[in-house]
């Protein structure tokens, strides 16, 4: 039997590269508490992605619960059901209370109608997703929580990099939230970030993340323990030396993908969503009724052959069991949403995917196409 092939594969730096980094951390005994390494990332990111401030997080839920904090968000949530389960968390995290509407039926992100016609006077915000780091239709939303005076979050954990049509996808709403976990396309083996526009916000989310101190004897909010360590932010770093080179890779991945299913039914790419540049975080197919096999079926039947996609998003966060309850977690009310999470299935893309384990991806799928 070859080798397993998972969905992806952490993105790992030459070793030796690290090591310099390790030696400098060793002599100078700054482990954490936003020494050098922390700052120097947040400047190299700020230009990377061309974006003002960044403040770095030592995860993408902590980031994200403190971005809703930061902008004193309490109340209801507009947000949607086809994300990764952090997404809801955090809102509930910061005794808020998320509210699910549908999403587009093609982008899978959110529709800007569903969004208007779910605003109540307890509507405290927007939190969108750009799903698979495809942007969501982020001027009907940032128009909408203008028009609603009601603050704008971009959930951008898939969008590390990604440019839309006027910039990076980062400035959008009142601030983006990333994550470096291990399995994102940018990693610091664990790690997140919050994208603000004035500096003024940035001091205070640093505050935020530093148990609310302000100098060593003045304590000014109930902040948490949100800082990235200098060992992750030394590592990433080392990580932006070759980002490009590996977003580079998955792009030629997603190409050959895109190639092998064009002439075969029931197997449909999600389109990109026009963006200037991608990030290509995932490579979602939607397994349609003109397959002759279910989605769940040929899910099976890869990993049974040592390939193992993903089902991201199944179940809907509002099927989990401490959603299940809210009135809008009716997944009958979801109909986009539901169609999504039971054709979706995720292949394997990551930069060190070797070109015959590509070939053997495809060929699994079009061997069950012909057999099934
Ligand atoms: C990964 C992810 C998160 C959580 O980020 P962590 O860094 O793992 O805490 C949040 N939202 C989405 C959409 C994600 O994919």
């Amino acid at each position: 039997m070859p080798d397993n092939i998972f969905v992806t594969r952490p993105h790992l730096p030459p070793l030796d590269e690290f090591k310099s980094h390790l030696d400098k951390i060793w002599e100078t005994g700054v482990l954490t508490n936003c020494g050098p390494y922390h700052q120097e990332l947040e400047r190299a990111l700020c230009e990377f992605l061309d974006v003002p401030h960044i403040a770095l997080f030592n995860n993408g839920t902590i980031a994200l619960v403190t971005a809703l904090l930061a902008l004193g968000v309490r109340g209801e949530v507009i947000t949607t059901p086809f994300s990764f389960v952090a997404t809801s968390h955090a809102v509930f995290w910061t005794g808020s209370v998320p509210v699910f509407v549908d999403v587009d039926p093609v982008s899978l992100n959110l529709d800007p109608a569903a969004i208007e016609a779910a605003i109540t006077d307890k509507t405290a915000a927007i939190l969108a997703v750009h799903c698979y780091g495809h942007p969501a239709d982020v001027d009907a939303i940032d128009a909408i929580g203008a028009k609603h005076n009601i603050p704008v979050v971009y959930d951008a954990a898939h969008a590390f990099g990604v440019r839309c049509h006027c910039g990076s996808v980062l400035t959008h709403g009142d601030m983006s939230v990333l994550s470096f976990h291990a399995t994102k396309v940018f990693n610091t083996f664990e790690g997140g970030a919050i994208v603000c526009k004035t500096g003024e916000m940035k001091d205070y989310i640093d505050k935020l993340k530093n148990f609310g101190h302000d100098g060593e004897t003045r304590v000014v909010e109930t902040g948490i323990n949100g800082k990235l360590s200098e060992v992750n932010a030394a590592f990433g770093l080392i990580q932006l030396k070759h980002i490009n080179a590996a977003i580079e890779r998955r792009g030629t991945i997603d190409t050959t993908y895109r190639k092998a299913f064009s002439d075969l039914a029931g197997i449909a790419c999600l389109p990109d969503a026009g963006q200037i540049a991608a990030n290509y975080a995932y490579f979602p197919i939607r397994v349609t009724s003109e397959f002759p096999m279910s989605r769940d079926d040929l899910f099976y039947h890869m990993k049974a052959h040592g390939v193992h996609p993903r089902r991201y998003f199944y179940p809907l966060i509002p099927e989990f069991p401490m959603y299940a309850h809210l009135p809008s977690a009716n997944i009958d009310a979801l109909p986009n949403a539901a169609l999504g999470s039971q054709e979706i299935l995720c292949l394997p893309i990551y930069d060190t995917l070797a070109p015959d384990d590509v070939d053997r991806v495809i060929a699994l799928i079009r061997d069950a196409a012909r057999t099934a």
